[in-house]
């Protein structure tokens, strides 16, 4: 006979099992804590909680049910299309059997995990006038969750908690001046209650920081400036104490630069959050800092308390950056034996070429070493831990053609590290530019202020010599031992710009690329072991869930970011081609297909015979550079994310034109009036030079079908 206690604790345990499984079919589902954070992979190493997975940010998953042994079996589970053109840099968070992911414009969507219908979308509805402020497109790199609540960043500033189960808004702040160009486009972090968001713009003149916000209220906990301010100003932390000395002239004129615009990570053991700090602005430091000077914390990574912002250490990657070398490439912590020691890193493939790994408690190097190409610097002293310059790199007298260049040796797309192999996959690029100093350069506020001249590096006019550039222009997969600091195998892309990393216990890792491909590779070996046509080209990065004891594999689809805004070496063909942008998961076995591929050229424009005149070509040629490129790309090629402007009907009016570039009739897609920097025959001569390089790329593609 059963006792009454045990009959007792038997119907709470049914009640609880009742409890538990309405509460799942309910959606109602256990907040997000840091003890569930910590408890990831032993409890449910099915989800994927934070942005790299765990706190750990190393985009690996236990899970190992689709493996080198099947993955030639794995089909599409199912799709959903995405009502916006832009770029797809989300990496999707999977709690409770909710997928949760940002899109274009910062909107938030939530599908259901197991057949991808849709739960609920978020629209912050950002103003069209702040996508002018994103230098590398209105994407978004993915939300955090927390207790009950979903974040988000968005591109005009604010940071967004909205409730977990039915997208609605709780509250709603703003990070940043909105009188300054500064915009968000990374992914918020969380811990310990608190939401860390960082911003951009330093392309444009702002000054970087992070801030903390209470997760449950919204409230404002601490800020911390990457760059000194006005020394007058009076700031007097240890942090700035560091960094004034090493600054020189009026850089707060400037805002200076450092932003914290993607990567962040956190040691919940050490209660440490490292911030990968980002270029300065000006890009030429003589502008910026005459005099030179390390211009702390530009292009650095920074410890700081998570709970009080802090500063505890710092390890500058590129002191005086003149070249863009963001330190801002995702940081992975890991454990790793080191000269018979086992030390707690973090480790970074830098942008400017170099691997690092530092001791992530003291902010000890441990060591450095190239994994592409480099010709700005030798290598990295032992003693002094920094760099060995070639002076000529600096570009003071003359131009340098650098690798790596701004576009990155490695860029936000995030690598992944396998602790089964102990290597780290990095999604490589290698992108020649031309550095050559701005002569003319005037500080524009608001504007695009680099202090390097983009016509210096333009594409040539003859489009043969134009494709001959092509093979270049390279994008690779390598696994990379950070040990020994040495390249174990790699896997050649036919260009660059592709797809963040995901690696799994199954021996696997996966990557898209920009040539509309996702595939599974061998972690030892890189052989490719199975491939999926996509569309459109994949940048994001991927995640594997598992629910029900089925693992998925889920990555976004769809061109758009720095690369394909400015560049014609992006996807097959040239030309304006409006492709779609998809949620695509993957299971062993799935049959689902995509709708037919209906990638179609864009018409082309009828254009009257102008006669222009060449200076006046010549004229809207260098004005295009100073201000039109960074959006509607080199030689006005950019066709993949923003309408090409070759295509353009405007083209054949003045007054339309007129009414665009000056009037602002568009700011509502984001392209904004240019009256502060352009007068009406600027405007004219920006048209004469578009309408010639729409003359030469139709030109140019109906003598290559003829030859076809
Ligand atoms: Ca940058």
């Amino acid at each position: 006979m059963l006792s009454r206690s045990l009959l007792l604790a038997l119907a709470w345990s049914s009640i609880a099992v009742a409890f538990t499984s309405s509460a799942c079919a309910s959606g109602a589902a256990a907040p997000i804590d840091g003890s569930r954070l910590a408890a990831v992979d032993k409890d449910e190493p099915g989800s994927w909680l934070a942005h790299g997975r765990t706190w750990s940010d190393q985009r690996f998953s236990p899970l190992d049910q689709i493996s080198t042994a099947n993955v030639s079996g794995l089909g599409l589970a199912w799709s959903y299309e995405l009502d916006v053109r832009r770029g797809q840099e989300s990496t999707p968070l999977m709690a409770d059997g909710v997928l949760y992911f940002s899109t274009s414009w910062s909107k938030v969507v939530a599908l259901d995990a197991r057949d991808g219908h849709l739960l609920w979308e978020f629209d912050p509805k950002v103003p069209g006038r702040a996508g002018f402020r994103a230098c590398c497109d209105v994407v978004n790199r993915g939300v955090a969750l927390w207790g009950d609540k979903v974040y988000v960043g968005t591109v005009d500033g604010r940071l967004i908690a909205l409730n977990r189960e039915t997208g609605q808004l709780v509250w709603s702040v703003t990070t940043t001046d909105p009188s300054k160009p500064y915009t968000i486009t990374g992914a918020p972090r969380v811990a310990n209650g608190k939401v860390f968001i960082g911003n951009g713009g330093a392309e444009y003149g702002v000054r970087g920081y992070v801030s903390a916000y209470d997760a449950q209220t919204g409230r404002r906990v601490w800020r911390f400036y990457t760059v000194p301010g006005n020394p007058k100003g009076g700031e007097n932390s240890r942090a700035m104490r560091l960094a004034t000395p090493t600054w020189h002239g009026r850089w707060w004129q400037f805002g200076g630069g450092g932003t914290v615009w993607d990567s962040m990570s956190v040691d919940p053991e050490l209660n440490l959050l490292y911030v990968g700090v980002g270029n300065g602005v000006p890009w030429r430091q003589a502008i910026r800092s005459p005099g030179g000077g390390d211009n702390l914390f530009l292009s650095s990574i920074v410890a700081l308390n998570a709970d009080t912002g802090r500063y505890i250490w710092h390890y500058q990657t590129t002191p005086g950056d003149n070249w863009d070398f963001d330190a801002t490439q995702n940081m992975v912590l890991a454990e790793l034996r080191i000269q018979g020691k086992r030390r707690k890193v973090l480790m970074q493939a830098n942008k400017n070429g170099f691997f690092y790994v530092l001791d992530r408690k003291s902010g000890e190097f441990l060591s450095a070493k190239n994994f592409v190409d480099v010709r700005w610097a030798t290598g990295i002293d032992a003693n002094t831990h920094r760099p060995i310059e070639v002076p000529a790199a600096r570009y003071s007298d003359k131009p340098f053609v650098n690798l790596p260049s701004a576009f990155a040796a490695h860029n936000w797309h995030p690598m992944a590290y396998s602790p089964q192999t102990g290597w780290v996959y990095i999604p490589v690029m290698e992108i020649p530019f031309k550095y050559a100093a701005d002569k003319d350069f005037q500080y524009r506020p608001g504007a695009w202020n680099l202090g390097v001249d983009m016509m210096a590096g333009a594409l040539p006019d003859d489009m043969d010599a134009r494709r001959k550039l092509r093979p270049q222009l390279k994008g690779r997969l390598i696994a990379w031992d950070p040990v020994a600091q040495r390249e174990m195998w790699r896997v050649d892309h036919g260009g660059p710009a592709n797809g963040g990393v995901l690696a799994t216990a199954g021996g696997l890792v996966f990557q898209g690329t920009g040539q509309s491909r996702f595939a599974a590779y061998g972690a030892r070996d890189g052989k490719k072991l199975w491939e999926f046509a996509t569309q459109t080209g994949v940048i994001a990065p991927p995640i594997t869930y598992s629910i029900d004891g089925e693992q998925y594999v889920a990555v976004l689809a769809g061109w758009g970011g720095g690369y394909a805004v400015i560049s014609p070496f992006v996807g097959p063909g040239s030309g304006d081609m409006l492709t779609p942008r998809r949620m695509l998961v993957f299971r062993l076995g799935g049959t689902a297909r995509l709708p037919p591929d209906t990638t179609v050229e864009r018409p082309r424009p009828q254009l009257a015979e102008e006669n222009w005149p060449a200076e006046s070509v010549a004229r809207g040629k260098r004005l295009f550079y100073k201000n039109c490129a960074v959006c509607h790309g080199d030689a006005a090629v950019g066709g993949r994310v923003i309408p090409d402007l070759r295509y353009s009907a405007l083209l054949s009016s003045p007054q339309a034109w007129q009414a665009v570039v000056i009037g602002g009739a568009l700011t509502s897609h984001g392209m904004v009036s240019f009256r502060r920097w352009l007068n009406e025959k600027d405007a004219q001569d920006v048209r004469a030079y578009v309408a010639g390089e729409s003359k030469r790329l139709f030109r140019d593609m109906d003598r290559e079908a003829v030859s076809r």
